[in-house]
């Protein structure tokens, strides 16, 4: 290896600004320097090795240096890795885009590439905004979000997410959504039963769309599961109400599906649980295998149509990134799709989202500090509480999670708090004793740090 571990650390603290991260607390410690990957394992510049328990943040679908989409990046390469989309098209984004129209409901059928979740998400608010206007309804210029919704961190995306503690310096030029409150809200906060927790979620966004239904360009929800906030669970039903009552207030739906989409929830995409048929998607993530940076907006009919004018009345998107459809990426999304048929990833999913519900029953549950765990297919959360009975939060100056991810290390495991929640998201491609091992290991940390403080 050209440099040392050691030079890579000193260069990390000296030159580097990490992503979500209190950087006094990061420099006291040497990081973990990622060189390679085999399967679902990490490899330092050591030579350890790691079970990546939350897919490289989440996108990752078929482990690392999977054969087939190197092919494809490298075949890529051979040909031509980036050309514009203002004003040419090229091969893999044209392919990709009717694959995507192809897997996602029928109420979306075109796509609009970006290179990011968020920005996903932006486009998605800029065309809701500029669709009302087109249509004479310029008064429909707010959103309605769910409270500790997460779309990413850029200002638009933000004011959709908003929360007070990570985002009060920018309030100032944000314009932050009527937000309703998800159904765990009710069960976990105040300790309703499922069935009433669904009924009072309903009742909160009805209320809060009689109120401004008719000046809301659009409801944005994650589907299922809000990952960010700590994996909190919707149960069946609660989309197909939002999705309803936004009809009912002829507003658009927007349903982000940067973490849920490509399989993560047991369907291709969450809102097919459910027949939910929403004006518009937001994909990311794992759409490129977790390989790059590619994000698409997927858009209604109805709203495409609402651009379509003379050139010289300037009502097109006036919206773009300088790597827009980028063909490296696309080519590798093609390829990733084609790994869902040919792998039958699904059918694999169903199967370890089993055994998984009944490993977390069994090592996890029993355990005095474990006070909730919730799950939708290979995405689950752990939340750790001092006092089961009472759901006594820890405070987070104990940076409990930080303690079990520590010891998870140790034993050869990354992964990765959201506060109070362990948040287990491996890669779609583990393996039934890779699983086993990731949810043994969760639990030995859980044990472990909880039982020392
Ligand atoms: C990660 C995430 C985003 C943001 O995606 P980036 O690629 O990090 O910008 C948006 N929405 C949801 C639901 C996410 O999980």
């Amino acid at each position: 290896m050209p440099f040392s571990t050691r030079d890579l650390v000193d260069w990390d603290h000296r030159y580097l600004w990490h992503p979500f991260t209190q950087m006094q607390e990061w420099l006291a410690e040497p990081p973990l320097v990622i060189e390679s990957g085999e399967g679902n394992y990490l490899i330092d510049t050591d030579g350890n090795r790691y079970l990546d328990g939350v897919s490289s943040l989440w996108c990752n679908v078929h482990g690392h240096r999977k054969r087939e989409l190197d092919d494809a990046l490298k075949a890529q390469c051979d040909r031509i890795a980036h050309s514009t989309m203002l004003g040419l098209a090229n091969v893999p984004a044209t392919v990709l885009a009717k694959r995507l129209v192809e897997i996602t409901p029928d109420s979306v059928q075109r796509v609009f590439y970006s290179d990011a979740g968020a920005t996903a998400v932006e486009i998605a608010l800029k065309l809701a905004l500029q669709y009302w206007s087109l249509r004479g309804e310029e008064q429909r210029t707010r959103f309605v979000s769910l409270s500790e919704a997460y779309h990413g961190d850029t200002l638009g995306a933000v004011g959709v997410g908003y929360s007070d503690a990570f985002h009060r310096f920018y309030r100032p030029v944000l314009r932050p959504s009527r937000q309703i409150r998800p159904p765990h809200y009710f069960r976990w906060i105040e300790g309703q039963t499922s069935e009433q927790a669904l009924r009072s979620a309903i009742a909160d966004a009805e209320q809060v769309l009689d109120a401004c239904g008719g000046v809301t360009a659009a409801i944005i929800v994650e589907p299922l599961m809000q990952g960010a906030a700590g994996m909190w669970a919707q149960p069946p039903g609660y989309l197909p109400a939002i999705a309803d009552l936004a009809r009912r207030h002829g507003t658009l739906l927007i349903c982000d599906e940067v973490a849920t989409g490509f399989g993560r929830t047991g369907e291709m995409f969450a809102v097919q649980h459910e027949g939910v048929q929403p004006d518009m998607m937001c994909l990311g993530k794992g759409i490129t295998g977790g390989y790059l940076p590619l994000a698409a907006t997927m858009i209604s009919e109805e709203i495409f149509d609402r651009f379509l004018a003379p050139h010289d009345r300037f009502e097109a998107f006036f919206h773009g990134h300088t790597y827009t459809g980028n063909p490296l990426a696309s080519a590798v999304a093609v390829a990733n799709l084609e790994l869902f048929d040919s792998e039958k990833v699904l059918d694999r999913v169903r199967q370890r989202a089993g055994q998984l519900t009944a490993l977390l029953r069994e090592y996890c549950q029993p355990l005095p500090h474990v006070g909730d765990i919730r799950q939708w297919g290979l995405m689950a959360g752990i939340e750790l509480v001092r006092d089961r009975e009472r759901r006594t939060a820890y405070d987070p100056a104990e940076r409990i999670g930080l303690h079990v991810i520590r010891e998870a290390r140790r034993h050869g495991v990354i992964i990765r708090p959201l506060g109070n929640v362990i948040i287990l998201m491996p890669p779609l491609s583990i393996t039934e004793d890779e699983l086993d091992t990731l949810a043994r290991v969760t639990a030995a940390a859980i044990e472990f740090a909880t039982a020392s403080r």
